[in-house]
């Protein structure tokens, strides 16, 4: 493979010098647009479109196996006006501040329970201020340890805003207008997606915000409206109640959809259990500003056909993501779409419609949101087009984990889905409801909740007789949960 890139290299080199001919005339007036206003062009082995978990891990793979690589990465502020740095949605407005925030709000329960364990603590008030410098500092920490990698392994880095201007060339736009244009053999998209705002719904983009925000949030939201019934949505509105914010959760219809239904009403049960309030089968319709600053949602309820309103001081939508595809000027290279989705159509090597350009990571049709996928799926492609390997990503039974107060991790099929490929007749359902005495509370009324937390089932036993999925709920960590699951999934299947 590595002579092959070589082999094409040579063909591609035809076509810089190609280019270069055409910048030469450019400089005397003879082409158009992007090519006119850049200031040359820069040739790479591999240039990576998306500074993300999967780009990155591409990048720096690439560069350790010897080849000449470039990284692209913008942040478009979000509505807001929030902006962020090098790592993409994980580091910056995903996993990391998500899971640390979680954790400030389990550090809250543990303070609850300490005065029970006889520790003598008083009631503490939590300072949103606070942890959110933390988190932001531990935030940029991050950025800065990304941008140190990809010097430390040679992969030159553009803080640029990436469209294609053809197959093989890509024309980045700084912050302050300056275009560069960059040339590449290979092409890999990893631009990844943003929250998604509903369209439709009056005073929802002027007074909403999303996860893009609320990481970045310098003061508490306070009292808060989240709308939608994705993972995202059940894990902020966990850790907001946990923080001690009055929280709602509007759903349209049902929680966690694609996760075991039996497995997501534990989780929404212990939520409502700890304060949160959810509003089921709801739509807003307006979201408007009242003289005192807060905003009034009005809701309709469709099942009762009677419209509701509340106040809130901050209305969180998460109600999914699109892929950052728009304003990649995909047609221009002649990379495809799926028209429903907008996701790039890849195969299992990752490859586009066009063989040289391929998308890993979230942007990519049928992968699943997961950084681990992403970051795999970006270091195998690397080794494959260095010739180091002829691996392909198995995105088959990935574990995963929703970090909700009562932290639930599976892998494999849910119930549903075990029935819906098998049959009923053929699937075998197994629950396990355990009372783990280390996470026994003292603190009086608790103790039935903690029971039905640790509810543990093993669906779906294939005709063969293999496990074919696998879901845990329990408090906490769920993710040493998820890989033990992982562990027993895969011995019982014979993987292992
Ligand atoms: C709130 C939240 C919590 C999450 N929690 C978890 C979790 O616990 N575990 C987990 O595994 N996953 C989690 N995820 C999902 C995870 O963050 C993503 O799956 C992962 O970041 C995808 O990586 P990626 O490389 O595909 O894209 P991204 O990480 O999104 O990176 C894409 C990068 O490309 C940049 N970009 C976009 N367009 C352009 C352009 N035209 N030019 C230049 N740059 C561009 C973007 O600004 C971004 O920096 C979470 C996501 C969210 C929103």
């Amino acid at each position: 493979m590595a002579a092959a890139l070589r082999g094409a290299g040579g063909r591609f080199r035809w076509r810089i010098r190609a280019a270069a001919a055409a910048a030469a005339a450019a400089a005397v007036g003879g082409v158009r647009g992007a090519t006119r206003r850049a200031a040359g062009r820069q040739n790479y082995d591999l240039l990576v479109i998306g500074g993300g978990s999967g780009g990155l891990a591409c990048a720096k793979e690439a560069a350790q196996l010897g080849k000449k690589v470039a990284v692209v990465d913008y942040v478009e502020p979000s509505p807001r006006g929030t902006r962020w740095g090098l790592g993409g949605t994980c580091v910056n407005v995903g996993c990391i501040p998500k899971k640390l925030m979680h954790q400030a709000a389990l550090l809250g329960g543990m303070v609850q329970d300490a005065p029970h364990y006889g520790w003598a603590l008083q009631p503490v008030p939590h300072d949103w201020a606070t942890m959110a410098e933390a988190v932001q500092n531990h935030v940029k920490s991050l950025n800065w340890g990304h941008r140190v990698q990809l010097q430390d392994r040679k992969v030159t880095y553009f803080n640029i805003k990436a469209s294609f201007v053809d197959a093989h060339t890509v024309c980045g736009v700084s912050k302050g207008g300056k275009e560069t244009l960059l040339s590449a053999e290979h092409i890999i998209i990893a631009t990844g997606g943003r929250p998604r705002y509903p369209t439709h719904i009056e005073g929802a983009l002027e007074y909403g915000i999303t996860s893009d925000d609320l990481f970045w949030l310098k003061e508490s939201p306070g009292k808060t409206l989240v709308v939608g019934a994705s993972y995202v949505a059940l894990e902020c509105a966990g850790f907001l109640t946990g923080l001690g914010l009055d929280t709602t959760v509007m759903i349209r219809s049902i929680p966690l959809r694609g996760f075991d239904q039996q497995m997501s009403s534990l989780v929404t049960e212990y939520m409502a259990s700890q304060g949160t309030r959810f509003l089921r089968g709801c739509t807003p319709s307006r979201v408007q500003r009242l003289p005192d600053g807060q905003l009034q949602v009005t809701w309709e309820d469709p099942s009762s056909g009677k419209e509701d309103t509340g106040t809130f001081n901050t209305v969180l939508w998460a109600i999914g993501r699109i892929p950052e595809t728009r304003s990649l000027n995909l047609e221009k290279a002649g990379v495809h779409t799926s028209p429903t989705s907008q996701k790039i159509l890849v195969d299992a090597l990752e490859t586009t419609s066009v063989p040289h350009i391929y998308a890993i990571g979230d942007v990519a049709e049928g992968r699943p949101e997961l950084t681990p996928t992403a970051i795999m799926a970006g270091k195998l492609l690397a080794q494959r087009l260095c010739g180091q390997s002829s691996d392909v990503m198995d995105y088959e039974n990935v574990p995963t984990t929703v970090f909700t107060p009562l932290e639930y991790g599976c892998v494999g099929l849910s119930e549903e889905e075990a029935v819906a490929r098998h049959g009923e007749e053929h699937v075998e359902l197994s629950q396990a409801p355990q009372k783990p005495g280390f996470k026994y509370s003292p603190r009086k009324g608790r103790l039935p909740l903690e029971c039905a937390q640790s509810a543990c089932r093993g669906p779906g036993v294939a005709p063969e007789g293999t496990l074919s999925g696998l879901a845990g709920a329990g408090k906490p960590e769920a993710s040493s949960m998820t890989s033990s699951c992982y562990c027993s999934s895969l011995q019982r299947t014979g993987r292992n």
